[in-house]
């Protein structure tokens, strides 16, 4: 059995919702439907969600709010019209537009998007509609309680063989809308899946899976037909966006693979994502992804190796002013602490007189305008040579590596260059591994 969820494209217009039924109807086992509100239906468009968020905005500030509505209430109705779905749109408004002007939420207003989705998604491929609302549940804080929802899903579901549950949001044992982060539909299918014991996770998007690079600076970069699910976090964390970080959890605990799957090109097989999978022969890495926006302090004190605590005094300095450090490329003078740009730069002057009273260093420096490029695979451990290849590749486009990391897990080697390099470097990696 498959829990499917479609992202806010694959419900954008009737033409999309024409494309997730004939999707469900192929086969059989997609049997409970998570989906998100309708997303751009072109570059100039606005998303659902962003427009429900404008409402509450408007409304707080006791602005007007209900031209904003109106077009919202537009998009549905289109789209209800043109799939000639009968649904009480107008009474539904009324009541949103009752709640946001008596001061309802800001995740009451955002979650208005996947609930009205999963209303009419429900009617028009007939299937139970199951309110998010009774069965993922949060608490007052808004934070996910992630095993009462899954009593919750698991005993409503086990009597309906088929349902449409909305993403996004959940609620409270009073009642109260929560919302996830942005994305957050993503957690409610992994929810859902998990809750059913689903055999997989399907994740319908605009994407055929993840490619082994970003087609914009690589535009023929091959699919990735399978990977792990360490590998995704790695590649997730340094950019690589196609599903929600936090989307990975409960399905890798509870063993159901993730396919990532293009609404737009259904017979494409996209991306596998299991706990573990064998590696196609011939291949090293996985993908490549790449962040730009770092700077390295450089700390350097003779005998630093020897000094009791000096690491640790080091990071205290970034900790006072709650700035979390990245990478930690560190020599036996040297200490490198690798930081984004952003998180720095309002608390520079502090962390670096704080480095400076508390380990009395030889010298600090700031590199800044920094890219890391993280090459990913679990081939790379069983291959000799991988990072001299790496190394090579780049320095052949005359590029200098300003810092190296490599996990002792091998599944992951990141390079930090020059953002003015950061393009060429990854296509270096990529025709170095890819275009043998
Ligand atoms: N609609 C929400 C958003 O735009 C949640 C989602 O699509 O997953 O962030």
């Amino acid at each position: 059995m498959l829990v499917t969820k479609f992202g806010g494209s694959s419900l954008a217009d009737a033409k999309q919702f024409a494309k997730v039924k004939s999707i469900l109807l192929a086969d059989g086992d997609r049997r409970y439907v998570v989906p998100s509100a309708p997303g751009k239906r072109g570059p100039e468009d606005d998303k659902i969600t962003d427009l429900l968020i404008a409402c509450h905005t408007a409304a707080k500030s006791g602005k007007p709010f209900l031209h904003i509505l109106e077009r919202i209430q537009a998009r549905y109705t289109d789209i209800a019209q043109e799939l000639g779905i009968s649904m009480p749109l107008a009474d539904e408004f009324a009541g949103i537009a009752k709640a946001i002007s008596e001061g309802a939420s800001l995740s009451y207003a955002a979650s208005r998007g996947e609930y009205l989705n999963g209303m009419l998604l429900a009617e028009y491929i007939d299937f139970p509609f199951v309110d998010a609302a009774r069965v993922i549940r949060f608490d007052r804080e808004g934070k996910l309680l992630e095993e009462e929802t899954n009593r919750l899903l698991s005993d409503t579901l086990h009597s309906l063989p088929r349902a449409v549950i909305p993403g996004f949001y959940g609620s409270d044992e009073e009642g109260n809308i929560h919302t996830f982060s942005r994305g957050g539909s993503d957690i409610s299918g992994a929810l859902v899946a998990r809750a059913v014991n689903a055999d997989v996770y399907e994740n319908w998007t605009d994407v055929t899976g993840f490619r082994m690079a970003d087609p914009r600076i690589v535009p023929d970069a091959l699919s990735i037909a399978s990977m792990t699910y360490r590998e995704l976090r790695e590649l997730s964390y340094m950019g690589a966006s196609v599903l929600h970080d936090e989307a990975v959890f409960p399905v890798r605990r509870a063993g159901i693979p993730t396919n990532i799957r293009n609404t737009n090109d259904p017979l494409h097989p996209g991306t596998m994502i299991h706990a573990a999978a064998p590696m196609a022969p011939g291949h090293v890495i996985t993908g490549i992804a790449g962040k730009k926006g770092f700077s390295i302090v450089s700390v350097e004190k003779d005998m630093m190796n020897a000094e009791l605590g000096f690491g640790r005094r080091v990071l205290q300095a970034f900790e006072e002013s709650g700035v979390s450090f990245e990478h930690l490329p560190t020599g036996i003078d040297t200490m490198c602490v690798v930081v984004e740009e952003k998180a720095l730069a309002p608390h520079k002057e502090t962390v670096l007189r704080r480095i400076q009273e508390l380990v009395q260093p030889d010298q600090i420096s700031i590199h800044e305008h920094l890219a890391l490029i993280a090459t990913v695979g679990r081939g790379m451990v069983r291959n000799f040579g991988t990072a001299a290849r790496l190394f090579s590749a780049i320095s052949s486009q005359g590029i200098s590596i300003r810092t190296i990391d490599q996990g002792s897990s091998e599944l992951n080697i990141i390079v930090g260059v020059d953002e003015n390099d950061f393009a060429a470097a990854v296509r270096a990696i990529y025709d170095a591994f890819v275009r043998i």
